[in-house]
């Protein structure tokens, strides 16, 4: 049988609770784990003064894959964003979040099965950026203005977008494999390559190169603006979604709001040689160590990462049995129950008790 080494970190605050709970339902679909236990954010900068240590990014790098839970974000300077150094170290270049609504979950729409897929290390978080007043930005911006007819003010703050041929052929080729393994029917561009002919036609103009690829799946494409819109008014015309980072940024929280908010949303930041799945909200202080937090994020990011590992048959028994407990809305944390009842809440270990249960059942 199949062994997965997998890198799990289970992160602060409630990230130790729904990382045990996802542990127990991952290890429940039979497939046989071997974790490779390691420490991020405070608990690391407590044992090795870093938030993201050197062992645990060679440990992921070894595995090939990575479950993590959310990282307490340092305030104070100084310190480094786990989340945003794990996707340089690694070169995680697409963020895969999948936007589905549950029933059981309080939504204001129903019936959406959308899946965005966001380029994640360049467009306009290239981090190439420069401060008005100084004498770089003056520099650029006068040459600049030798070479095109439109001064910009001398004062002006710049920061540059960059997309290249190379990350968005990465990234469009990344969304129709998963909509090919995961049998998904369309794939759809989103840009705004009506105003940035050059930088988002570019990516267009490899979208639709890629697509030529994959005559078995569809594709089209639209402008961020009236793609918004529609996800409003028509969301069930559309199934994966392709964009870079800036309105893969916006419109997965969009997406994520529609189907009911954080505590149910998964993802995944996907590498050439290494990937790394985890829940998408924070690490919720308040609920930590209280049994309280729901696990139903961290749960459905592992069967992301079942999915990425070719286990698509395990994957869609955890993401059936967590669809049916939620349904039945008995057996779910506080913050799940129709009546928000925390005296007859069940706690998160329970939670996770039951889906195993509802799995082998
Ligand atoms: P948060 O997601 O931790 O909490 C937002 C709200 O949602 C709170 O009311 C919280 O109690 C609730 N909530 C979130 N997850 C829940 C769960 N699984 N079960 C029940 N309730 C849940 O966001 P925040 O409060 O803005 O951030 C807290 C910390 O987490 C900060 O340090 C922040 O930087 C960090 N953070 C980390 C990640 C990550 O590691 N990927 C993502 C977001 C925030």
């Amino acid at each position: 049988m199949t062994s997965y080494r997998v890198t799990l970190i289970p992160g602060d605050g409630i990230g130790p609770e729904v990382a045990d709970a996802t542990r127990r339902v991952l290890e429940a679909t039979g497939i046989d784990f071997a974790w490779d236990l390691r420490e991020a954010g405070e608990t690391a900068l407590a044992r090795h003064g870093d938030v993201l240590p050197e062992e645990t990014l060679a440990s992921i790098r070894e595995n090939g894959i990575g479950l993590k839970g959310p990282i307490t974000t340092q305030l104070g300077v100084g310190f480094r964003s786990v989340n945003v150094g794990l996707r340089q170290a690694l070169g995680l270049y697409a963020n895969l979040r999948p936007g589905k609504t549950m029933p059981g979950v309080r939504s204001v729409f129903d019936q959406i099965d959308l899946v965005i897929v966001r380029e994640n290390l360049e467009g306009a978080y290239s981090g190439i950026e420069f401060d008005t007043g100084t004498v770089e930005a003056a520099e650029i911006i006068a040459e600049i203005n030798k070479r095109q007819g439109k001064p910009i003010a001398p004062d002006a703050a710049l920061t540059i977008k960059v997309i290249t041929p190379a990350n968005s052929r990465q990234i469009v080729r990344y969304a129709f494999e998963y909509a090919k393994a995961n049998r998904r029917r369309l794939v759809t561009a989103v840009h705004k390559a009506n105003i940035m002919k050059f930088s988002d036609g570019l990516f267009l103009k490899i979208a639709r190169e890629v697509a030529a690829e994959y005559p078995e799946i569809e594709f089209n494409d639209r402008i961020v603006d009236n793609m918004c819109m529609q996800l409003m008014q028509r969301a069930q015309d559309y199934d994966v979604l392709v964009m870079p980072n800036l309105y893969g940024d916006i419109v997965s929280d969009l997406v994520a709001g529609m189907v009911g908010g954080l505590g149910v949303a998964p993802s995944g930041n996907i590498g050439p040689d290494t990937a790394v799945f985890e829940p998408i909200h924070g690490s919720a202080p308040s609920h930590a160590g209280k049994n309280e937090a729901n696990p139903t994020a961290m749960i459905l990011s592992g069967a992301l990462m079942l999915r990425h590992l070719g286990e698509q048959v395990a994957a869609e028994r955890v993401e059936q049995a967590v669809g049916a407990i939620v349904a039945e809305g008995t057996q779910v944390t506080y913050d799940l129950r129709q009546d928000r009842d925390p005296s007859k809440a069940t706690g998160t270990a329970e939670m996770a008790d039951a889906i195993i249960a509802r799995m082998a059942s």
